[in-house]
């Protein structure tokens, strides 16, 4: 058997497209629909910087392995960006590989911690927290949008990116609706060309088994170490009946991102006069005081 694109036997099986390729073949394949999305999106302009946010899992390492590819030849310049939730013995893990992978790739890298910028570590934040039923998870996400945003200002970054991947995209999206919030499906629309700050996910139409496969493959470095609150929320779940369902139906993951990328632009559309800016940081929010403001008050008002 061969690749159907060169001579070499095939190390991968696409099986929504029956695509049989080399881990070669693969590699690039995955490189240049990473490339296509960022132009299609028109994601990264001219000269813009780049903030990656680099978490040390195999997604956000990866992109960073390309899009530090991608800077070298088309004129862009990136620094990777680490966010530091004080998680003990799951971050310490993390910083050490990014930092080394860094370092090979010659590719400046800062730290930024929760504690420093809201003095509180994840795990003292989920200590203040009046109602257990918040998920840790939905904390320490709304904590890092912050963080993430203020790493990128920090360094006069034009654009964030990060290493979300097709499954994260669909999950994310079955969370919102389960939970009722229909203006965050708004949000996942890939085009944010008109926000300040342009978050972007270079790898929203690239199944995470992919990217895993690209990892082990060009043997990428990634933290096995997972975090000790993953299982805590209800993203698992989701993930395992994405996974089912796409393990009986070839595709179908593809099928639902087509249609969240359609939803997600009629609900911003029809939400975008309502933006307005937070009395408190100034960010773009559907209230007075955006999310990560209420929840880290809220937290505050705990601590004292
Ligand atoms: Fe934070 Fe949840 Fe991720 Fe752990 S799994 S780092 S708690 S978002
Ligand atoms: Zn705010």
């Amino acid at each position: 058997m061969k690749c159907d694109r060169c001579e070499n036997p095939p190390a991968y099986t696409r099986k929504y497209s029956g695509e049989k390729l080399c881990s070669q073949c693969f590699s690039k394949s995955i490189v240049r629909k990473t490339a296509k999305t960022i132009s299609k999106y028109n994601m990264i302009k001219h000269n813009e910087l780049v903030a990656v946010a680099v978490s040390g899992g195999k997604d956000s390492l990866v992109l960073l392995k390309i899009i530090n590819e991608m800077a070298l030849t088309h004129n862009f310049r990136i620094i990777a960006i680490t966010i530091d939730e004080g998680i003990p013995g799951y971050r310490d893990e993390a910083l050490e590989i990014v930092e080394k992978f860094c370092t090979e790739l010659n590719v400046e890298h800062k730290i930024y911690s929760y504690k420093d910028l809201f003095e509180l570590t994840l795990d003292e934040a989920l200590d203040l927290r009046e109602n257990e039923k918040t998920s840790s998870c939905s904390i320490c996400g709304t904590l890092r949008r912050r963080a993430i945003d203020h790493a990128a200002k920090d360094i006069g970054a034009d654009v964030i990116a990060t290493g979300h991947n097709l499954d994260d995209t669909l999950q994310t999206f079955v969370i919102n609706m389960l939970s009722g919030d229909t203006t965050k499906v708004g949000w996942m629309d890939p085009d944010t060309s008109e926000n300040d700050l342009r978050k972007i996910k270079p790898f929203c139409e690239i199944y995470e088994s992919e990217i895993v496969f690209y990892a082990f493959t060009n043997d990428m470095p990634f933290q096995s170490e997972p975090c000790p609150h993953m299982h805590e929320g209800i993203r698992t779940e989701i993930r395992e009946f994405l996974n089912s369902l796409e393990n009986q139906h070839n595709g179908i993951k593809n099928n639902f991102y087509q249609s969240i990328l359609k939803i997600s632009q009629t609900v911003k559309n029809s939400n975008s006069k309502e933006k307005m800016k937070c009395e408190k940081c100034g960010n773009d929010c559907t209230g007075n005081v955006c999310s990560v403001c209420s929840v880290v008050l809220k937290l505050k008002e705990n601590q004292t």
